[in-house]
Parts: C-alpha cells; structure tokens; sequence
C-alpha cells in the first residue's frame, strides 16, 4: 500500500505560493501507518492533470490532492478526473443545494458558476465541505482511490479529518495507529549523546528512536506502533523510562518542551524569585524567560549592562574590577549577578558577560568567550564557555542565553518543592 500526493496549482509550481498542504498530508498519513511515495506539484493545466493522474494511478494505491476545485477557469481538477476515467460530468442536486445554502448563510449572491463545484465523474462521490462552497471528489478508478480535496489548508483539514480518514478506516487501510514521542534534552552535543544511546538508535530496534537538534536542544524521538493509540503508547513506555534513567538531569521534558519553559517549572515548584543581568546577550535571557505566560510571580526582571557605566551604575560592579580583569572575565561575571540579585532581591540570579564577535576578540580573550556568573544565598559561582570563534553572533548569543537559563534550571532542582 503507497500514497501520493499531487498539489494542483500554479502559484505552486511558479515559487509564489508554498505547497504546505503535501507536508500537512504526508504526516497525516504517515502517522496512520499509511507511507506515501510520492509527491507530485502541478500547474494549472488540462493536459498536466491527466498525466500526472494516469502516472499516480499506476503507482500508487491512494491519490490524495489538494487545489483545482474552485469555481474559476483554472480549476480543472473535477474535468481532468473525468478525462483520466473517460466518463463524462455529471451535476450532483445535494451538492448543489450545499453550496446554495453556504452563499445563503453567508448574506453573498451566487454567481452562476458556482454551478461547476456541484459537477462530478461519472461514478464518483461528492465529500461535503463544511467551510467553504467547493466539495471535494471521491472516487475509486481500477486499483487506485483518488481523494481530492480543497487547495485551501483549513477547509483541506477539515475534509481530511471528517470525510477522508472514515472512508480510510472503512476500506482496510488504517488499522495501526503511530505515535511520536519527543524527549528533549539540554547540556551537550548531539554526538555526544548520540554515543550514548546507540542500543536505541540501532536500526531495526522497536521501538524505534531517532535523534534530532534544533537551536541546542537535542531531542530523541521514541515511534510507537499499535493497534490503537493506547498500545502505540504503551510501546514506548520503557524506552520512555530509560531515557529518563540514563540521561537524568539532562531530560528537560517532552513535546514543546524546551529550556525555558523547564527553568519556569523549576521556578514554579521552588517559588524562587529571578533576576538576570546580560552584556553580550542583550537581553536575550530575559526574552526567552518572558516568553513563557505564567513567569511573572517569579521573574523580577533584569539588566542590559552592555557598557561598563551600565555595569558600575545598575549593579554596582567596581570600576577597579573592570579595569584590573577587563569586561569579559569571571570577576566581572561575579559581581554582575551579585549586583543583580541584591539589587532586585531575588532569590537567584544569572549573569552572561562574552565577546560576541564578530570582531573584538583576542588571543587571550577570543570570540565566542563567555562568562556566565550564578548567584544564590550560598554564594556566587561562575562558568567558562567557549562557544568557539567560528561561530556567528547570534548563535553565541543564543548558546550563551539557553546555557544560562540551563543552569538556573539545574541549580533550582535541587531545591526544595514549594508548591502551595
Ligand atoms: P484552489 O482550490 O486551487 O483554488 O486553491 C485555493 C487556495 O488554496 C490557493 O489560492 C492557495 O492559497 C491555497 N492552496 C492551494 N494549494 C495549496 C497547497 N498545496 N498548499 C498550501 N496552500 C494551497
Ligand atoms: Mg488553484
């Protein structure tokens, strides 16, 4: 059993519209134990349609494609269906009266060609289109099933769910259900952790495990495979539970989770108090901490000290410091978080002072070196990263700001649990 997919448009083909319908889809399939083959994008052209549809019908078993439905000239997916079964179009009075009545609710006159969206191939099924006036085409030539649907994404989604997937699970072909679970993890490389979890990305394993990075957070992706959705889960339990074993304090969370809504969790539970206070990283700390709805009983806020009048006049570092050891140095680091977390009486704070490059680097201090400085009741700490030179300054900026918050986050762990 193989799928394709056909995207019918012009404005696709042509770069000026993005055929994220095939992508929509093909997940959509894929996550129903459906694999699709192909995907095929088509102009607005008769002679196109029928090839494309003659060389899917010899290769796969569904054809599901989006566009071409409209009421307008370019619309030929309903003439190109009937071309490619030899059969001629015929007017279906449901769907007639189905668009009447969405013209009707909609206060808007119809135009008589509107008419052509009630036509259909001879031997084919109308798919009622609950949000909008164009139906969509069922219908079975040979071996083949060729679904088509609307170009426009929601009313697509909707037909998909409500009149695509029933006819699926009636014909046979959906009965396994696939899930995805995505365990993110912060702290180190994807290699790295790769090495460390090669018994689960071995291939052939059930169930399988993939690995991913996006902006630093490496995540490892467990595919579960059932019946239903309930055994699909259940699959994954166990590889579920040795990730969290073996990569402990590492494991942020799953699905959306990333670093910084893991450090609001972590301030949640605790009800500790924040405060942060950034040169190289402009405020990018307090960006993604803010980002998260639900922060604001524990962020107090922060400091952009990007010169050394901000540091010296908003957190007090000594002059002398940043005369003796220079802007970008673990004393500077220090006394920046200390300043922060004084001056805003928080119960914790961080402090990220580098050379963000692409120029202002050095031999003893090059780009991509950062300071981050950690202050508690107990004390302040202070860490070293070497991003690396290489590196473009935003990625330094956004490396420095996640490792920052990272460690906030692991710091917080071992607090006690302050939950009302
Ligand atoms: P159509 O049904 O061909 O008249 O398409 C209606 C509208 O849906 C187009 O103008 C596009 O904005 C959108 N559309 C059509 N095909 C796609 C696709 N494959 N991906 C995303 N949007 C699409
Ligand atoms: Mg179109």
């Amino acid at each position: 059993m193989r799928a394709e997919i056909v995207a019918i448009g012009s404005e696709l083909v042509s770069g000026q519209g993005l055929d994220t319908n095939s992508q929509w889809l093909s997940r959509a399939l894929e996550a129903h134990g459906i694999p699709v083959a192909f995907h095929t994008t088509i102009g607005d052209q008769l002679d196109d349609h029928v090839s494309t549809f003659r060389i899917a019908a010899g290769r796969a078993e569904l054809v599901i494609m989006t566009g071409g439905l409209g009421p307008t000239q370019d619309d030929l997916t309903r003439e190109a269906l009937a071309a490619t079964a030899q059969v001629s179009l015929r007017e279906d009075p449901g769907s007639l009266e189905a668009i009447r009545r969405m013209f009707a609710r909609r206060n808007r006159p119809m135009a008589d060609r509107n008419k052509v969206q009630a036509l259909f191939p001879q031997g084919a099924e109308p798919l009622p289109n609950r949000v909008g006036t164009a139906p969509g085409i069922w219908m079975e030539l040979g071996p083949t099933t060729f679904a088509c649907l609307p170009g426009i994404p929601s009313e697509m989604k909707v037909m998909f769910h409500e009149h695509v997937l029933p006819r699926l699970r009636r014909r046979g072909w959906i009965n396994r259900s696939i899930i995805e679970r995505k365990i993110n993890l912060f702290g180190r490389g994807e290699s790295d952790i790769e090495a460390d979890a090669l018994d689960l990305t071995a291939r052939g394993r059930v169930p399988e495990v993939g690995i991913t990075a996006h902006d630093a957070t490496i995540s490892l992706r467990i595919r579960g495979e059932g019946a239903n959705e309930e055994e699909a889960l259940r699959q994954t339990e166990a590889t579920a539970a040795l990730i969290h074993q073996r990569f402990g304090s590492m494991v942020l969370g799953e699905g959306a989770i990333d670093v910084s809504e893991a450090v609001v969790a972590q301030l949640e539970r605790t009800r500790a108090t924040l405060a942060t206070a950034e040169s190289c990283t402009g405020g990018l700390i307090a960006h993604l901490i803010t980002a998260i709805a639900g922060v604001s009983p524990f962020y107090l806020g922060g400091v952009v000290s990007y010169s050394n009048v901000a540091k010296a006049t908003l957190l007090d570092v000594p002059s002398e410091l940043m005369e003796s050891y220079g802007a970008v140095s673990p004393e500077v680091a220090a006394a920046m978080a200390r300043g922060a977390r004084a001056r805003l009486g928080a119960d914790i704070s961080i402090s990220a002072t580098g050379v963000a490059g692409p120029s202002g680097g050095s031999d003893e201090k090059p780009v991509g070196l950062v300071y981050l400085g950690l202050a508690t009741a107990a004390g302040v700490q202070t860490r070293r990263l070497d991003i690396g030179p290489e590196q473009p300054r935003d990625i330094i900026q956004r490396r420095s700001a996640k490792i920052a918050l990272n460690w906030v986050r692991l710091t917080l762990r071992s607090w006690p649990d302050r939950t009302p």
